[in-house]
C-alpha cells in the first residue's frame, strides 16, 4: 500500500503548511494558561481557520463546508497537530453535534442559525447522552421530555458531559415514550445550556482538572422547532452523532506525544551505561509502541487509546522516580509532562465513545459475524423492562 501523498494531496499539504506558517501568530505561546486564556486562544485560532476555509473541510458546501475529501481533512489535522494548536474546545461541537444538527434540523432556518456561528467558534457545544444508568446501554436513558403546546418540558440528569461548563448549546437525547421498546421512544433536541432549569455541576478528576460535568434538567422548556429528527426517532439521530464520535475520538489527540517525543525523552535520560536510548530494552519498546496499525484500522480507537496508555506508562517508568514529578519539577526531561497527561487521559479515551469491551462486541458481531449478545429487553416496552429490572 502507498502511504505517500498523491500530487493533489501534496499540493494541498503545501498550501496548508504555508497557511499555518503565515498564521502561527494566532497560536498560543504556551500550553498551560488559565482557563479563560485557553478559551480565548482556542476562539482566536478557530476564527482564523474559519476565515481561511479550514473548518468543515468534508462538510457539504450547502451547509457552509468545503465539500472536500476525508484525505484533505486528515492532511489538515496532521499539519495542525505539529503546532499543538488549541482544538479541544470544539472537538465535540464540530466533531459530533453540528453534523447532527445539519443532518437532522427540522428547517433550514435552524441550521442557518447554529451552524455558521459554531464553525466560527463563537458558540461552544456539548453532547448530553450518558446518564447514571445509561452509558454503554445508551438506549436505557431516563431523562423525560413531555409535550406541552409548542414546547417540550425536560426533566432528568445527564453525566460525564464534557465541556458543559463552557458550552452555549448542547444536543440532548430524551425519552418521549416509555411505553414502547427502549430504542423506539427516544427524541433528540437542541438545548440552550443557559436556559432556566439547566444546572451544570463540574466533576473533579484525579488529574486535578474538571473537564466533565453532571447536568440537571428541571422543567427546562425547549421549542418543538429545536427538535432534531422525528419524535421517537432519537435513536437513529444519535447514531449520526456516535458515528462521528468514533471518528473524532478514534484519532490520536493533537496534544498526545508519539514516538518522536519518546526518542527525545530517552536521549535525555542518562544511565551509567549511557543514554536510555542506547539501552536495547528501550529501543525495542519504542519501536513496538509506534507500530502502524494495519488491517485492524477499523478498530483504530481501541489501538490508539491502548497505545497512548502503554507509551505514557513506559515514559513514566523510564524516568524512574522522576516519572512521578509533574510540570516544572522535571525541566530536563523533555515531553515528560505530555506523556503523563496522555497517560492519565488515555484511560478516559478507552471509555469515551464506546468502551474497549463494547467496541470488541461490535467487531465480534458486525465484522466477524459471531452470535449476538442476548438482549431480553429489546422488544418489550421500556416501562415494563425497568419494572423487571432488565
Ligand atoms: C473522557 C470521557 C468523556 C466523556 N464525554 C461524554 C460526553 O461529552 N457526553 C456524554 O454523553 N458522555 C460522555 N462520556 C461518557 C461515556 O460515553 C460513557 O462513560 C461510556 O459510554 C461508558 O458508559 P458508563 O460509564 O456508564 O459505563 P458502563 O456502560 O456502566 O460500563 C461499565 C463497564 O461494563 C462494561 N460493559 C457494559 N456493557 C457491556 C456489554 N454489553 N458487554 C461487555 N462489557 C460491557 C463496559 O465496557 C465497562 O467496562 C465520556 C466519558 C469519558 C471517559
Amino acid at each position: 500500500m502507498d502511504f505517500e501523498d498523491t500530487p493533489e494531496e501534496a499540493a494541498y499539504r503545501a498550501k496548508v503548511r504555508a497557511w499555518i506558517e503565515a498564521n502561527k501568530d494566532a497560536l498560543p505561546d504556551r500550553d498551560h494558561g488559565s482557563r479563560a486564556e485557553s478559551v480565548a486562544a482556542a476562539k482566536k485560532w478557530q476564527a482564523r481557520k474559519y476565515e481561511a476555509g479550514y473548518v468543515g473541510i468534508t462538510w457539504p458546501k450547502a451547509v457552509g463546508g468545503q465539500g472536500g475529501s476525508a484525505m484533505q481533512q486528515i492532511i489538515f489535522n496532521q499539519e495542525e497537530a505539529k503546532y499543538n494548536a488549541p482544538t479541544g474546545l470544539y472537538a465535540i461541537g464540530l466533531g459530533m453535534c453540528i453534523p447532527t444538527v445539519f443532518s437532522h434540523a427540522l428547517s433550514p432556518e435552524i441550521a442557518q442559525r447554529y451552524v455558521p456561528v459554531a464553525m466560527k467558534g463563537e458558540e461552544v457545544w456539548c453532547q448530553l447522552f450518558s446518564e447514571p444508568a445509561a452509558g454503554s446501554d445508551l438506549a436505557g436513558i431516563r431523562t423525560r421530555a413531555e409535550r406541552d403546546g409548542d414546547d417540550w418540558v425536560i426533566n432528568g440528569q445527564k453525566v460525564w458531559t464534557s465541556g458543559a461548563h463552557l458550552s452555549d448549546f448542547g444536543i440532548v437525547v430524551t425519552r418521549t415514550d416509555p411505553n414502547v421498546p427502549k430504542h423506539k421512544g427516544l427524541t433528540m433536541f437542541i438545548v440552550d445550556m443557559k436556559a432556566p432549569g439547566v444546572e451544570v455541576r463540574p466533576i473533579k478528576q484525579m488529574s486535578g482538572g474538571s473537564e466533565f460535568n453532571e447536568v440537571f434538567f428541571t422543567d427546562v422548556r425547549i421549542k418543538d422547532t429545536h427538535r432534531l429528527g422525528e419524535v421517537g426517532e432519537g435513536w437513529k439521530v444519535s447514531l449520526t452523532t456516535l458515528m462521528h464520535e468514533r471518528l473524532a475520538v478514534g484519532g490520536k489527540p493533537a496534544s498526545a506525544p508519539g514516538v518522536k517525543e519518546m526518542i527525545e525523552l530517552a536521549k535525555a535520560i542518562d544511565f551509567a551505561e549511557g543514554s536510555a536510548l542506547e539501552q536495547s530494552h528501550v529501543r525495542i519498546s519504542a519501536l513496538s509502541s509506534g507500530r502502524t496499525p494495519g488491517p485492524e484500522s477499523s478498530i483504530s480507537k481501541i489501538v490508539i487509546a491502548n497505545n497512548m496508555q502503554d507509551m505514557g506508562a513506559f515514559a513514566a517508568d523510564l524516568c524512574e522516580s522522576a516519572g512521578l514529578m509533574m510540570g516544572d519539577d522535571a525541566p530536563d526531561l523533555p515531553h515528560l509532562t505530555r506523556f503523563q497527561t496522555s497517560y492519565i487521559g488515555s484511560a478516559g479515551l478507552r471509555i469515551a465513545g464506546g468502551t474497549d469491551e463494547i467496541l470488541r462486541n461490535i467487531i465480534a458481531e458486525r465484522v466477524l459475524g459471531l452470535p449476538g449478545e442476548i438482549r431480553p429487553d429489546k422488544d418489550i416496552p421500556f416501562s415494563e423492562a425497568t419494572k423487571l429490572g432488565l
